[in-house]
């Protein structure tokens, strides 16, 4: 029986292995897990790396081990690929040594790059063609850096000896022995060097940001056949028939593939991918504009939105202000008072991220009172996470996005639900909760499953019933709170010298 699916995870914190069992049916589950966490390298301030050759070992580690638990890879059918994003490597195609750590999305050392570009006038066509803002958190930069500090590379990349690639295309040439230099178009659409509209890799892009066409992978789709891996590895020459990006895994883990389906990973920040349709959505709020996923032939757009913090904001309330000892206390915290009296926090510990894009600002609360205790300050907190969604809801309004039909949500966060009966209410839109959290390898997993014939289906629903908070406060209520947040906003904004837009 070849009914399992082996999906590798690639995060930013550590790699791991899953063994997904489908049943007939078409549901999944998983039987085996492997994970080892990845060493976090910060040579100067804001640079971040990671030792590919590092993330090499481990993901085969964990591959060797969820084989083994599960029984021996002729159990297998296809692997699937699901990965950190933005990340960048540069490695030798004749050795298949890294040449340089890789740069991970987090690394912000090539913003003047970015900068410069902005300054010059070419945001608008970048955005136009990628759905992008210029920003060194994606690929395009960190690439052409990696090739200007490695001597000889940028000479050797026209002479096709060194390649260039995100994560996925960096596991996928290991996994084949080197046989194919390949990534998937969600990757891809992360590097600002791929056009939006034809999934192409677009010539003007890469000479505006330096980097020769013919070091990058060639772009496949989600659940196309990808190489097979080389058999030495896992013992046979499985087949990897799946991969995408984290976030856009997730999308496909959740099922959100109709337009107006989102999905938001309320994790330390808050990731915000909403399905737009088969045609791109152009944002004028600052969202970003990518590839929910392209598999058999079908293609769906996607807005992205992040919060930067999130589960942060609880954290310290945990560690920082000490008035909970346990994340898990903030809900009978919360909930120990019958409103929030008035008083707002707005968690802008590292700057607010979409739609109000002030990096300067920081964190704020307003509306204290001498009745005001901790618990104003756990309750405030938990509500932030709502009122941040609802900006980003209605950013995605504003950017004339389908209307939002169900909010699917995962991350560890989820798991209060005070918070998510209060992201129903103000966000005025049914929350889901999966029984299942793991959405990222999931995803992975369903589309080398739908890839390689396994299921006829990208997604059918899981045989347990998701946990579902609808919206039941009142509109005058709601309003009300509205209306403190924005002046909560507003008054972080103003404290931090910006203008009270
Ligand atoms: P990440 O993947 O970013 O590490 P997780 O999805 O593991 O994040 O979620 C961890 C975050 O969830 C932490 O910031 C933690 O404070 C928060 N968290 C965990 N349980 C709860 C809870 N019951 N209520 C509120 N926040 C919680």
């Amino acid at each position: 029986m070849t009914r399992l699916i082996l999906a590798i995870d690639q995060g930013t914190t550590s790699t791991r292995a899953i063994a997904f069992e489908v049943s007939p049916s078409g549901s999944f589950s998983a039987v085996a897990v492997s994970q080892i966490e990845l060493v976090q390298h910060f040579p100067r301030s804001g640079w971040v790396e990671h030792d590919a050759a590092e993330i090499w070992r481990a993901t085969l580690q964990t591959c060797r081990e969820v084989v083994r638990k599960a029984g021996g890879v002729d159990r297998f059918a296809a692997v699937g690929i699901t990965n950190q994003r933005e990340t960048s490597v540069l490695w030798d195609a004749a050795t298949g040594e890294p040449l340089h750590r890789a740069i991970v999305w987090q690394d912000r050392r090539t913003s003047d790059v970015t900068t410069r570009l902005a300054a010059e006038g070419h945001e608008a066509m970048v955005q136009g063609a990628t759905g992008l803002i210029l920003d060194p958190y994606f690929s395009a930069s960190k690439y052409a850096w990696l090739l200007d500090a490695v001597p000889g590379a940028r000479e050797r990349a026209a002479r096709g000896e060194v390649k260039l690639g995100t994560i996925d295309a960096w596991l996928i040439w290991k996994l084949t022995g080197g046989k194919s230099h390949v990534t998937d178009a969600t990757n891809a659409s992360r590097t600002s060097l791929m056009d939006l509209s034809t999934l192409q890799w677009r010539e003007d892009l890469c000479d505006l940001f330096k980097v020769p066409m013919a070091a990058l992978p060639e772009i496949r789709g989600c659940a196309d056949h990808l190489g097979d891996c080389d058999a030495s590895l896992l013992g046979r020459a499985l087949p990897i028939h799946g991969s995408a990006g984290d976030q856009q895994a997730a999308l496909v883990g959740h099922g959100a593939l109709a337009a107006g389906d989102a999905k938001i990973t309320y994790g330390t920040g808050a990731f915000l991918v909403a399905n737009v349709g088969e045609a791109p959505v152009a944002s004028t709020s600052r969202l970003l504009g990518t590839l929910g996923y392209a598999a058999d032939g079908q293609v769906a757009y996607a807005l992205e939105g992040s919060i930067f913090s999130a589960g942060s904001a609880i954290q310290w309330l945990r560690d920082g202000l000490k008035v909970i000892s346990d994340s898990r206390q903030s809900e009978a915290v919360a909930q120990t008072l019958k409103d929030n009296g008035g008083v707002y926090l707005v968690p802008g510990f590292t700057g607010l991220g979409a739609p109000w894009w002030k990096p300067e600002a920081r964190g704020t609360v307003i509306g204290l009172t001498r009745d005001s205790g901790p618990a104003h300050f756990v309750r405030a907190a938990l509500e932030s996470l709502a009122y941040q969604t609802r900006d980003l809801l209605d950013a995605l309004k504003k950017d004339g996005a389908p209307p939002l039909t169900r909010l699917k949500v995962d991350g560890g966060v989820t798991a209060n639900a005070f918070a998510m009966q209060f992201i129903a209410d103000i966000c005025e839109v049914e929350v889901e909760r999966p029984a299942f959290q793991e959405m990222t390898a999931m995803g992975a997993a369903r589309l080398a499953a739908f890839g390689v014939g396994l299921t006829g289906e990208l997604w059918t629903a899981p045989l347990e019933a998701p946990a579902v908070w609808r919206p039941r406060m009142d509109e005058a209520e709601r309003a009300r709170l509205l209306k403190g947040w924005r002046g909560a906003v507003k008054a972080a904004i103003i404290a931090a010298g910006g203008d009270e837009t």
